[in-house]
């Protein structure tokens, strides 16, 4: 039996790679456009940064992290996620001294020892930002509108975005002795993992996928969440700086994160039709995180988008399901005798050095084949040297979308190519 990739992991090519970038792409550019920098951090890390930062009691540590010691005896990570990273490259690197309040962007894989389903991978991807170093509602409506602005340049529409604050760390002590009333009752039948989270951390009873813990931990339809009165202002200027950005949400829907470090405002991203695995993005403030990981007292509010999930669910809104990706592009070579090879590559480099994409073949495949390849490899243009045309220093140049045919001359043909591709991408 050949090798084949562990269960909830993929491969990506053909079509599907180049789906993926045009997301990745439209990622990157629309943070940029929003002054975010991109960032990369290790995909390892000591174990003891998500401990502190996600939560000794949440899933993602107790059942979904990969961890493993290293051979000197140190606790590894694989990172389930790309918040606390971050934070602990600001800080490393001094951002908070030099830069102060830092926009920065990240995308890569995330790991998580989930069950593998539609939608939910061992291997996974985000994109996401983090803005660190501001307590303004104003970072949240930006962070928010721009998850959406590239949710929406993906192709994604009908998402909808949840709204709810947490309240600061006080509000969640008083919020947390509420919960603990609310649910006294039904305490004796909750899970054994639910009996010690009730002391502990009882927001996480709310996680619980244990059908019994969940029902009595959202029997009551009420938020468990209650604010103060600064956190409450806060949450009506989120609300208010959205409005003004047009951008609609539900603040009625109860929801809570399975992450500690959220303060004050949390959302997600919820696209229609993807079943249980409907979340394409989720994100919220975090306050706190920047002086727990060893920094100085300062706000920040983030979000991160699951890539297999945009794609889901923008394949799912695309009744036509033209492939994002699937335009003719670039220019074949195809040569009617191996002998013009030499001759067909000096064409093919110049292309290149101007920035065309330009393929030939190099086995002496007949000019039927080349022609059946340069199909198959979807370029918009075919360009035919034959000794004919070597004669009168001129190329046949086709193109595949348009089927027209006509020859140019050597002179002008890298120039006439490069026109001639630019157009096809305006049209
Ligand atoms: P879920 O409720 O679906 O488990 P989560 O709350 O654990 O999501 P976050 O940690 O907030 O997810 O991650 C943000 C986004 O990353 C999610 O909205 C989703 O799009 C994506 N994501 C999270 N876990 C996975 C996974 N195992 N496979 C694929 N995508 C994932
Ligand atoms: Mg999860």
């Amino acid at each position: 039996m050949p090798l084949q990739a562990l269960r909830g992991t993929t491969d990506l090519l053909g079509e599907e790679v180049k789906r993926w970038s045009v997301v990745e792409h439209t990622a990157h550019r629309i943070a940029q456009v929003y002054g975010y920098q991109e960032l990369r951090t290790p995909l390892i890390e000591d174990a003891s940064l998500f401990l502190r930062s996600v939560g000794e009691t949440t899933d993602i540590i107790q059942k979904e992290m990969f961890r493993f010691e290293d051979r000197g005896g140190h606790d590894i990570a694989l990172r389930p996620e790309g918040t606390a990273s971050v934070v602990r490259a600001y800080l490393e690197h001094n951002l908070h001294k030099t830069d102060g309040f830092a926009k920065l962007f990240y995308l890569g894989p995330m790991f998580r020892a989930e069950r593998p389903q539609a939608g939910r991978f061992r291997q996974f991807h985000q994109y996401g930002v983090e803005a660190i170093g501001s307590e303004s509602p104003w970072v949240d409506v930006e962070v928010i509108t721009l998850c959406l602005h590239i949710l929406r340049e993906c192709g994604l529409t009908g998402a909808v975005v949840w709204l709810s604050s947490m309240g600061c760390r006080n509000d969640q002590q008083r919020s947390a002795q509420l919960l603990r009333e609310r649910l006294m009752k039904g305490k004796p039948k909750l899970c054994k993992e639910c009996q010690a989270r009730f002391e502990k951390n009882v927001f996480r009873v709310l996680d619980c996928k244990n059908p019994t813990c969940h029902e009595i931990a959202w029997r009551s339809k009420v938020s468990p969440f209650v604010l103060c009165e600064a956190c409450a202002a806060h949450f009506d200027e989120v609300r208010r700086g959205l409005r003004e950005a047009s951008v609609s949400f539900d603040d009625t829907k109860i929801f809570t994160r399975g992450l500690d470090y959220y303060t004050r405002t949390v959302f997600e991203v919820r696209a229609t039709g993807l079943g249980a695995q409907d979340a394409v993005a989720a994100g919220g403030r975090y306050d706190h995180l920047v002086e727990e990981l060893g920094g100085p007292s300062m706000g920040a509010v983030g979000f991160a988008a699951g890539i297999e999930r945009v794609l889901m669910a923008v394949d799912h809104g695309r009744a036509e399901a033209a492939p994002m990706a699937n335009r003719r592009r670039g220019v074949y070579l195809a040569v009617a005798t191996p002998s013009l090879i030499g001759e067909g590559f000096r064409f093919v480099q110049q292309l290149r050095e101007h920035g065309v994409c330009a393929v030939m073949d190099y086995d002496g495949k007949s000019l039927k084949s080349q022609l059946r390849e340069a199909d198959k490899a979807n370029c918009q243009l075919v360009a035919i040297l034959g000794e004919a045309e070597v004669k009168q220093r001129a190329i046949t140049l086709k193109d595949l979308e348009q089927g027209s045919q006509e020859t140019v001359s050597f002179d002008a043909f890298v120039d006439e190519v490069s026109r001639e591709l630019k157009t096809l991408c305006q049209r």
